[in-house]
Formats: C-alpha cells, structure tokens, sequence
C-alpha cells in the first residue's frame, strides 16, 4: 500500500531524525514501531501522513495517495474540544467536510457506541474518565473509516488496567475497520501484545534496528499464551543488542 525508500530528515536545527529508512506496509497489516524516546518516530508518522516531506529518499502509495479523511491520526493527547460534547467532538471531521449534523448522528452514535460510549453522546470531555476520552479519539479517527490509521503513543498516559482493555479493544476495533494501523510505542509488553510485525528502532539518527514477525493467537488470553511471554523476550533481547551497538539510551 505504501513504501518508503531510503528515507532521511533532517531539520533545519541540524538534528537528523532518521536516515535510510526503508520499509515496506502492506494493507490492513498492523506495524508497531518500538524504539526509545527520541528516535524519530513521530517524525516518521508524519511522514506517512503527509504532514511532513522527507529530503533524501521517497514516501510513495501504490495507486493514487489517499484523500483526506483517509488517513486517521490518533495521539497521545486525546486533543478533544473541551467545551463539546463526545458527538460534537466524534462529529468535528464530518463537520469539516460539511456533512450536516442530522445526516451525521446515526454513524456518530454508531462510532460512539463501538467503542463503548453508547450513553456518553451529551457528557463533555471533563466529565469523561481518561480512557473514556482516548475512546472518544478513537472513535473520531475511526469515523471517517480510514484506510491507515497512525496512532502516536495512544495509550502512554493511561494507567495499566485501563491500557490493557484499551489494547485489546483495539485489536477488535482493527480487526472490524479492516484498516493498517502504524502504531508508535515505546512498550514492548505494547508492541508485542497489538502487532503482526514490529519494527525496531535505534536513536541519533533514527534508523530501523531490526524487525520481528508477531503473530499471535487472538482472544483475551494472548497475553498469557507463552508465545507473547517468548515474543516479549525477543524483543527485550534485541534492543538490548543495538543498544549495546548504538549510542547510551
Ligand atoms: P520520537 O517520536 O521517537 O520521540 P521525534 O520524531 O519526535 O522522536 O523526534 C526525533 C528527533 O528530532 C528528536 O531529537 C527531536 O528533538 C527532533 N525533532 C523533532 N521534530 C523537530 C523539529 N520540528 N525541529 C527540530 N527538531 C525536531
């Protein structure tokens, strides 16, 4: 679905964010990117999306690059209005394209409710538990029914019992949408618990350190299959690697 060949960035500060990057993203496969804080994950995502050109290398869509809406960005920040409601906030998108209120509400209640909000449409932001709002994010993003979805460290600030029900209802959700999910995360208890291939990445410049096929068993118990446990050592064992090999973290 889309490629990227030998990408690089640098700033006009002088810093390097990332240097040949090359990395392949088939459609409805969903790609974690693990590495340390700094490494230049978000600037990669916004390479994906557009918001940002690379200056060495190619960004490049199989077919013709998508419209707008076509691509769902999610962040760590739920970024909603917080005088609207959950609707108007889930609604903002459609608004955007000029799609009238009354056309919209069965889809912003259907939105509301996959993510389980049904009940929530009139509560405002600040009367919204925490993961209550990163579901309304997400149910916003996934509105538009977006063919890549890029989530940047979505569930960070969340605590732990809400980040694993979040995690898990993701899976469903993609699963659902049929959408790509490039999802950045420094976790790797996260990546290995959400992907089908996580790709490592390494600090100053960004690079991609390595990359490792996941795919496990779905259901609830998961995270308790030994293969996640197996997975998760993989992972510890290989950043520990470029770790050593690479710059301190
Ligand atoms: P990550 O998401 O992995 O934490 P980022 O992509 O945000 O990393 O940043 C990678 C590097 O590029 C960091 O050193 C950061 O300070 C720097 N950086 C990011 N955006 C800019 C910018 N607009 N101008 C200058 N430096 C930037």
């Amino acid at each position: 679905m889309l490629s990227l060949e030998d990408v690089g960035r640098r700033f006009a500060s002088g810093t390097e964010a990332l240097r040949g990057v090359s990395l392949a993203i088939a459609a409805g496969d969903f790609i974690a990117l693990l590495g340390p804080s700094g490494c230049g994950k978000s600037t990669l995502l916004r390479l994906l999306a557009g918001l940002d050109r690379p200056d060495h290398g190619r960004v490049s869509w199989r077919g013709a690059p998508p419209a707008s809406g076509e691509i769902g960005f999610v962040f760590q920040d739920p970024t909603l209005l917080p005088w609207a409601s959950a609707a108007e906030n889930v609604y903002l998108p459609l608004r955007l394209r000029g799609v009238a209120l009354t056309e919209a509400r069965p889809r912003i209640a259907e939105a509301l409710a996959k993510v389980g909000l049904a009940g929530f449409e009139t509560a405002r932001p600040a009367q919204l538990s925490g993961g209550m709002r990163m579901r309304v994010s997400i149910a916003r993003a996934l509105l538009t029914r977006p063919k890549l979805l890029l989530m940047d460290e979505p569930f960070a600030a969340l605590d732990e019992f809400t980040r694993h029900k979040l995690q898990a209802d993701l899976l469903a959700w993609w699963r659902d949408a049929g959408c790509t999910i490039v999802f950045v995360t420094h976790s790797i208890y996260e990546a290995a618990f959400l992907a089908r291939r996580v790709i490592l990445m390494s600090a100053r410049p960004g690079r991609i350190a390595g990359e490792i096929a996941a795919d496990l068993p779905a259901g609830p118990a998961r995270r308790l299959d030994p293969a996640y446990a197996a997975l998760v050592a993989t992972l510890t064992r290989r950043l520990e690697e470029s770790h050593r090999q690479g710059a301190p973290a």
